[in-house]
């Protein structure tokens, strides 16, 4: 069992279980023999979704996370990778499952802390899982009751069936649908586990040993979107529902008149006007563009890069560097959607250049020409654009990443 550093420091109460011991069959070879806990969606494991809104109801102290022993160092790698990308902000455990869910549920209550009081047991498969149902069941909780369940309407008709044919019809009025989070006085569900390995008692959920053993089982409602995935077609969900993530990125550049490089904007000659003092080819606005494509991604900026003292970036032309820039977001998983840029200029006048400016800035992006925005202004004869010293540009690219991957990371 891991422990959060911090643990030994912090007061618990309200504990969490999430359950990602299963081995899913029914999916698994959708997924090519990935277990679906360790999928990745929005860029992080199914498994850390339930856990963020756990983390985010602020009613709950602390998490284990219940996996296979055989896929715990995957997991472990993967948790570093999720903190890194949505850290909880709370302490958590890492712990062994067993071969039946009981007994992973088992396994996880014995590595909670002493001081816990209250558990939410939790299926990972259950991505959707929102804070304000966590909320509502720690209040259901705290206010006596030894278990609390979720549930929605049946909306199916529900029939018997032996044999290939139908022995009855169920009342629907009285069916309800059980979700998870279930929550439970601690004390109370380690009895119930007791007895039922005492019994050899099995169940799919946690509440039935309640019922078998005679306590109540309060039901709340649950929400609807709160589905499990379970099936080949529940992984339509995490397509439809994935909203893509939309980053945007700032890029600023300036540079000063002065014998140097022909002046070039957006890779458009402008002649007959002031020439840049430069390292590479001087396009002020293919910088300012750069450094807003490296922002949509973290990626640092161009003076990273393409350092102005590389003899290999001397005089090279800036629509090249764009492109590399280009590479390395697409790398990352960034395409550009958008880009609106700004020139700030004295002199020369840009209004001639500018259709020609945006044509080619959104040939180099890929974009369509109405995704790419030019605007040019002066800044009223004030500052060193006023002077006539210099040029400056400023850009801003809107970018998605791509929401979904199926592979496995590197271990
Ligand atoms: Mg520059």
């Amino acid at each position: 069992m891991l422990a959060h550093p911090n643990l030994a420091t912090t007061t618990h109460k309200t504990w969490a279980l999430i359950l990602a011991a299963g081995h899913g069959h029914r999916l698994a070879a959708a997924l090519n023999g990935t277990s679906k806990q360790f999928l990745l969606w929005q860029n992080l494991p199914l498994f850390w979704h339930p856990a963020l809104a756990i983390s985010r109801s602020s009613v709950v102290d602390g998490v284990i996370f219940v996996f296979p022993p055989e896929e715990l160092q995957l997991a472990q790698a993967m948790i570093r990778d999720a903190r890194c990308r949505k850290d909880l902000g709370l302490p958590w455990f890492v712990t062994a499952g067993g071969e039946l869910r009981q007994d992973s549920v088992r396994l996880g209550l014995e590595a909670l802390p002493a001081n816990a009081r209250h558990v939410l047991v939790h299926d990972a498969a259950r991505p959707f899982l929102q804070p304000n149902l966590v909320r509502r069941i720690s209040a259901a909780l705290n206010e006596g009751a030894d278990g609390v369940i979720p549930v929605v309407p049946v909306t199916d008709t529900i029939k018997t069936i032996a044999d290939g044919r139908v022995t009855g019809t169920l009342p629907r009025a009285n069916l309800m649908s059980v979700q998870t989070p279930q929550g439970f006085a601690l004390e109370v569900l380690r009895e119930a586990h007791a007895y039922a390995l005492k019994t050899r008692l099995t169940v799919t959920d946690d509440a039935a040993l309640l019922e078998a053993l005679g306590y109540e089982v309060r039901a709340i409602p649950g929400e609807d979107h709160n589905v499990k995935i379970t099936r080949p077609e529940d992984l339509d969900r995490l397509h439809d529902t994935s909203p893509q993530e939309v980053r945007t990125g700032m890029g600023y550049d300036v540079h000063r008149f002065g014998q140097g490089h022909p002046l070039k904007l957006g890779g458009v000659p402008i002649p007959g006007t002031q020439e840049v003092v430069a390292h590479s080819d001087g396009d002020v606005l293919l910088h300012a563009l750069i450094d807003a494509i490296l922002g949509c991604a973290c990626l640092d900026d161009i003076g990273t890069h393409f350092p102005d003292n590389d003899p290999r970036f001397e005089g090279i032309s800036s629509a090249v560097l764009l492109h590399q820039a280009l590479d390395m977001a697409h790398e990352a998983g960034f395409t550009p959607l958008h880009a609106d840029m700004t020139v700030v200029a004295q002199s020369p006048r840009l209004t001639p250049y500018r259709n020609e400016i945006k044509k080619n800035v959104a040939r180099l992006l890929s974009l369509p020409p109405d995704a790419v925005n030019l605007k040019a202004t002066t800044e009223e004869h004030l500052g060193f654009t006023g002077r006539v010293e210099g040029i400056k540009a400023y850009a801003i690219v809107t970018a998605t990443r791509a929401p979904y991957r199926e592979t496995r990371p590197a271990e």
